[in-house]
Parts: structure tokens; sequence; C-alpha cells
């Protein structure tokens, strides 16, 4: 490109446009600046290429700006990726890898447990465009041999399992799916990329939903997928760039602002999550309490051989006699529990599934999912203290 020719003087509307003032360079923030942009400039002709596989030589915003793929190598660096996307949302993270794993013919299975939205999309979307989803039950570890077919293009774990907190043997899983030559891709939400490492335990793509964790504030939401090897790079590469899924770096900038606060918010997030947990475990209106390091848990054993913690989310069942109008009073009596979905914030939720159906014994209706967040302890559990002697 010529430069602007500084003895000439253009109309201000010109000027509004094309100025010979730029700060000056370099500025070295401490902060990831946030570059936003969808046209990106090029000074030779040469250089301007649109190959998203070009991670360094810019070609437009679609591709990534250096806000949104520093957020992918932060995350692809703490998860030990061979490289990480990002997309705009958890579940646009999980459609892409259908998507980029499955063709109309496919067959793919997920854990009857999975994410709801994860489902939905099985049946509906998926199908319609010839993509099988089949479910399959959480505890099924190297069983799930039985289920693979000849046009099994992809499995999904969860683990543990959205609301009911199943803990799945991913390695077992793992294992059984190469021998057939099979990828398995996980929803790594929970353990926010760090509380379990998806590729040491033979995964091959780790999605996780930003919104959650890494994010932290509740305040944006976004979707990582990582991948552990070239294969994985060219395939959701390839689909995310044809899709246009593209992040905001807004959002980006966002959470590689959460990024760096996600070990003291883990750390308390995990001791608050346990210390209520276990009051609940102790409270006669309770029959069972669903987190993953409490022994009653399905799963309880693999937690303890895989993860290195655990997080904010579990999920108590109550007594029988809790009728779904006497579970929802409860709910409404909590004032520090607020009613919302999602969770990984800094503020308690609360949330129950009157239509939860895989849980035996007519369980489900009685389940709520609790979320802690950063408050006092002992502030939630009085809480929920008032709110049982209300209901
Ligand atoms: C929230 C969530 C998602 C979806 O994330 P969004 O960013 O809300 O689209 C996917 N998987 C799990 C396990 C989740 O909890």
């Amino acid at each position: 490109m010529a430069e602007l020719k500084p003895g000439i003087r253009h109309h201000w509307r010109t000027r509004l446009i094309h100025a010979n003032t730029r700060p000056s360079m370099p500025f070295r923030s401490l902060a990831t600046p946030l570059y936003r942009g969808s046209t990106v400039l090029f000074d030779r002709f040469a250089d301007a290429s649109d190959d998203w596989r070009q991670a360094t030589g810019y070609s437009y915003g679609q591709y990534g700006t250096p806000t949104t793929l520093e957020l992918g190598a932060r995350v692809a660096e703490l998860e030990g990726a061979r490289h990480t996307f990002i997309a705009p949302g958890g579940l646009a993270a999980i459609s892409l890898v259908y998507l980029a794993y499955c063709r109309s013919g496919s067959h793919a299975l997920l854990p009857r447990n999975a994410y709801g939205p994860n489902s939905e999309l099985g049946r509906d979307l998926l199908r319609g465009l010839g993509i099988e989803v089949e479910a399959y039950e959480p505890g099924i570890g190297a069983g799930i041999a039985a289920q693979i077919r000849d046009n099994t293009a992809l499995i999904w774990c969860e683990s543990p399992g959205s609301v009911t907190m199943e803990i799945e043997d991913v390695p077992a899983i793992a294992r059984t799916a190469h021998a057939r030559g099979v990828p398995v891709a996980l929803d790594n939400t929970y353990a926010a990329g760090v509380l379990f490492d998806a590729f040491a335990h033979g995964v091959d793509v780790s999605v996780q939903a930003l919104t959650k964790y890494i994010g932290g504030h509740s305040d944006l939401l976004l979707g990582s997928v990582s991948v552990a090897d070239d294969q994985g790079f060219e395939r959701v590469g390839q689909a995310l760039n044809q899709l246009g899924l593209c992040a905001s770096p807004d959002d980006c900038s966002l959470a590689l602002r959460g990024m760096q606060t996600l070990a003291v918010r883990l750390d308390r997030l995990e001791q608050t999550a346990l210390r209520v947990a276990t009051w609940l475990t102790s409270r006669p209106e309770v029959e069972l309490v669903l987190h993953p390091a409490l022994r009653d848990c399905p799963g309880h054993e693999l937690w303890k051989r895989d993860f290195s913690g655990s997080a904010s989310v579990f999920s108590v069942v109550l007594r029988p006699e809790w009728t779904p109008a006497r579970v929802v009073g409860w709910m409404e009596s909590l004032a520090l529990f607020q009613m919302g979905f999602s969770w990984g914030g800094v503020a308690s939720l609360v949330m129950a599934y009157p239509k939860l159906s895989r849980l035996p014994e007519g369980r489900g209706p009685r389940l709520v999912r609790l979320n802690v967040g950063l408050e006092e302890p002992e502030d939630l559990i009085a809480d929920l203290a008032q709110a049982f002697d209300r209901a």
C-alpha cells in the first residue's frame, strides 16, 4: 500500500476515514488487547490469502482476530490440545463436532444423560440430515462395543452427565472405540478443561461450554473444540470455517479475563459445593445427593481414578413424599439460590426437572440441581434450611 501523502489536506469527510495519526507502537499491555475486525488489510496483493489454516497470517475476521486466536491458544495450552477452535457457544461447539465427523448415513452414539440440547439435536436436525444418533447407558464402559456399527462415525462422552451426574469410564470407551477406528468426543464442560485430562484419557475431541467456568461470570456465551491431532485439526477447522461460526472478540476478551481467575474460583467452588452437599446428606428431606465426590454417586470410583477435583454443580433427590408442587415451593422459597439455567458463575442457582424420566423409581421429578457460587457456605446452608422449614 502507498502511504497517505503528508502534504495533502483531504476533505474532512475523507479525514474521518483516513488519518495519518496512529498510536505509537509498541504498546505492551499486560492484558491481551481486544482486536475487533472483519476486514484485515494487506500491504501486497500476494499476501491477500483467505486460507484459514494460516494461523498467523490473518486473512479475514471470520477466521479469527488476535484476541479470538489467543483464547483458542490459551485453551489449547491448558488442555494439552493440538489446537483449539472457538465457537459462539457450547451448543455451537457440539453441533460443529457432529458436522465435522458425521455424514448422511452416519451413526453416532450419545450417553442417555447428555446435555439436553445435544440429545434434541440428534432427534431433530441431525435425523433430518440422515445422521442417526443413538443413546447408550452412561455406565456402559467397554460394553459400548455392542453398539458400535460399521457406520459409527462418532462416540460422545459426557462425564459427569448433565443433571444426573453419572461418571463414565471414558478410557474404556475410548479404547473400545479406537479398536474400531471410531473417534471419541467428550463434553468436558464440568471439568473446565482441567479437572479431567481428556487427551491423557484417550479422547480425540474435547468440547467445553466456555460460557460456564472459563467465562465464569454469566455474562458471555462461547464454546471451544480442542483436537488431539492433525486429523482433528483438518476436520473441525474445515467445518468451522465453511459454516461461518465465528465468535465475538469482545466475548473472547472477557473469557481471557475469566480464565486468569479460574484456579481460585474452582478451588473455592469445590470446597463450598462439598460443604453444602455434605450438609444435604444429613437432611431428613433428602433421599440422595448426586455429587461425584460423594460415595453414593454412580461412577464415584471412576471419578476418584480419573479426576483431579470436583466442581460447583450437583443434584439432590428429595424423598418420595415430595410432590412436584412441593419441590417447586421449596425452590421458590430460596433467596440466595436463584432459579435459572446454566452454572459456573459466581452466583448460586437452582433448577428442577419435572419431566426427567431417566432416573429409576420416579426420582426424576424429585431431583433438584444446585450450582453453588462464591457466597459464604454457611449463608447458603441457612438459605436451604429456611426453605425446607417453609416447604
Ligand atoms: C451449558 C452447556 C452446554 C452449552 O453451552 P452454551 O454455551 O450455553 O451453548 C453444553 N454442554 C454442557 C454440559 C453444558 O452444561
